[in-house]
């Protein structure tokens, strides 16, 4: 059965050349569910992400009255399942693992926790894994001694106090002002850049493993050496347990089997169960809130209609934020946080291949516009599906303007037939502009607090800045949950003020 198409994302082959839009159930048809413009909500949430479904869930189910605004034409904001000839293809968020607890509790709620396939093919273990260095000479070698390499490359990076950052950072849902460490030495290695830290290391490292630890480091960041603050890296080994045993089960291995917009509809459904309204292709311009009375908040939409409602969530990305006018002003600090906005402007691109060798490949290739390749299972016709990652290059690299650049970068990482490629430029994207979110040197101690403090009756939720799994779908389940819980409980005490008034 064929899904609904959304005009997100495109397709490339040799014939038919770049067509925008792929067929995906995350389109919501139809498209608006309003039933009384003039009423005022108890809560408009700005945005269809994991963000923005988690707290209209919660917040319809506490019974509440809800209005969900969309600018896309479908739900999942940056993650999305696209469905072709029976495949599945993830154009963002993918990986999953029970050390997610917001998303975790979302997949067994939803029956989906069991549901899980694995990246790559059964005995991966019999394929190869290629590396190629800028002034190395290209091998072939197995995945395992791949792995050992990177693991190393990674352990001197992250281990900045003999204790795998277990003394810096020991609790990375509560980086600042914790238990065990004082503010002032996160802020101290919070100002330190991936570039910096490598160039402490490198003479450690022999070419080869200097080129796949610093293309890690951007394959994860999406940005460069310079702009990239270490500490981001620190926080993600301590989400790993400190450990890098864990990298490939937790950041790379279990994907959901009937694919993450499978269990966003179901978060979707739940909610327009619960009487949550919707309007989809609906672009919010402005939000504003009379401070001084505490009288509803008006939400204007670029198409001009306006909406009323006793809080507001925002789930707005970071480097979208910038394009919607709030009232009174935001903080300065938050301006200034919004104007430098994250680095990640990583590109993803799935290909089609006819090559059954390439099954169990994965490889490396730096630099490179696209700078990691994995084998991820074969197509129904037989063909290879890979996926490819690469890092800021948005000056030179546009697949869907030059989608024969993404075809020869391809070809770099391992010589390979193209059939088809399948991708989401996030970079270009006017409702992401980036990728998941990673942050500068600097930019976590000064910022982080205010992203995510309200703004009067507007509440900020986003990945972007969660608590936690920062740039995950678990740091947006997080959010999305924390704010519900917030504004339910605010609601709840206006009501029963409301009551014993009426007595
Ligand atoms: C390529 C890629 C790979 C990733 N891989 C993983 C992974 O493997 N595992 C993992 O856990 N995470 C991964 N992530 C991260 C994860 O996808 C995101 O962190 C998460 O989906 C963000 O959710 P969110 O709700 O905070 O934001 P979003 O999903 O961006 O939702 C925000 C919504 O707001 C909408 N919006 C924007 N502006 C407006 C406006 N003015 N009016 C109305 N609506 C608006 C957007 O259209 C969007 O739908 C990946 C992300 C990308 C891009």
């Amino acid at each position: 059965m064929t899904a609904p198409k959304t005009s997100d994302g495109y397709a490339w082959d040799r014939q038919a050349g770049v067509r925008p839009g792929l067929e995906s159930d995350a389109v919501v048809t139809p498209p608006r569910s309003v039933r009384t413009a003039t009423k005022v909500y108890d809560a408009i949430v700005v945005g269809a992400g994991y963000a923005g479904l988690a707290a209209a869930r919660d917040l319809a189910k506490l019974n509440h009255t809800v209005l969900l605004l969309e600018a896309r034409d479908r739900i999942g904001g940056r993650t999305y399942t696209v469905k072709k000839d029976g495949f599945l293809y993830e154009m963002g968020g993918t990986w999953v693992t029970h050390h997610m607890g917001y998303l975790f509790r979302e997949m067994t709620r939803y029956g989906m926790d069991r549901d899980l396939i694995t990246t790559g093919s059964p005995n991966m273990e019999r394929g190869y894994y290629t590396i190629n260095v800028a002034g190395t000479e290209p091998r072939k070698l197995s995945h395992e001694e791949a792995g050992a390499m990177s693991a190393k490359a990674w352990d001197l990076f992250v281990n900045v106090d003999g204790q795998h950052g277990r003394t810096l950072c020991p609790l990375p849902h509560a980086q600042l002002d914790n238990v065990v460490v004082d503010r002032a030495t996160v802020e101290k290695w919070d100002q330190v850049s991936c570039h910096e830290r490598f160039q402490q290391i490198k003479h450690k490292l022999t070419a080869e493993e200097q080129g796949l630890l610093v293309s890690l480091l951007l394959h994860i960041s999406g940005g460069h050496m310079e702009t990239s603050s270490l500490w981001d890296m620190i926080r993600s080994h301590a989400l790993l347990m400190h450990s890098s045993d864990n990298f490939g089960d937790v950041w790379l291995r279990y994907k959901l089997r009937d694919g993450q917009t499978e269990l966003a509809r179901r978060i979707f459904a739940d909610a327009v169960d619960s009487g949550l309204e919707y309007a989809f292709s609906t672009q919010v311009a402005s939000v504003a809130q009379d401070r001084q009375t505490d009288q509803p908040s008006t939400v204007r939409t670029v198409a001009g209609e306006a909406f009323r409602a006793r809080k507001v969530v925002c789930t707005v990305p970071l480097n979208v934020l910038k394009d919607v006018a709030f009232e009174p002003a935001l903080s300065a600090r938050r301006r200034e946080a919004i104007t430098i906005g994250h680095i990640n402007q990583m590109s993803k691109i799935h290909a089609d291949v006819r090559n059954p060798e390439l099954e169990r490949w994965n490889g490396m290739r730096f630099p490179g516009q696209l700078m990691y390749g994995y084998g991820d299972g074969v197509l129904p016709n037989g063909d290879v599906h890979l996926v490819a990652f690469g890092a800021d290059q948005r000056g030179s690299f546009v697949p869907e303007k030059e989608p024969l650049k993404a075809v020869d970068a391809l070809q770099k990482l391992h010589p390979m037939d193209v059939k088809s490629l399948t991708f989401h430029n996030w970079c270009t994207d006017p409702f992401s502009q980036g990728g998941p979110a990673w942050w500068r040197p600097g930019y976590m101690s000064k910022y982080q607090d205010e992203l995510q403090s309200r703004h009067g009756n507007v509440f900020f939720a986003s990945a972007d800045w969660a608590h936690g799994w920062r740039a995950s779908i678990d740091g947006a389940l997080e959010q999305g949950a924390l704010s519900a819980l917030a504004i339910d409980t605010e609601l709840k005490a206006t009501k029963r003020k409301a009551a014993r008034g009426r007595l």
